[in-house]
């Protein structure tokens, strides 16, 4: 059995347990992903995991921090 076929059985027997992070409506389990009530949905990873986090957000992040250093060099 391959690690993304048990962490799919992990996730169907656990799925009351998840709520979706953009809505917090409940999760279901479709083929290999999770999708919620709202049709937003999140892949699992071949290793098992899934990705919540939106990559804008790191972006987003690291710009300030950019900015941020030049401030205070000059
Ligand atoms: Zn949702």
């Amino acid at each position: 059995m391959k690690k993304i076929d048990i962490a799919v059985e992990l996730y169907q027997k656990n799925a009351g347990l998840f709520r979706c992070p953009i809505c917090l409506e409940a999760i279901e389990i479709m083929e290999r992903s999770l999708v919620c009530s709202k049709q937003h949905s999140f892949d699992l990873a071949k290793k098992g995991y899934i990705h919540l986090l939106k990559k804008s957000m790191d972006s987003d992040y690291t710009k300030e921090m950019f900015q941020s250093r030049r401030a205070s060099m000059t």
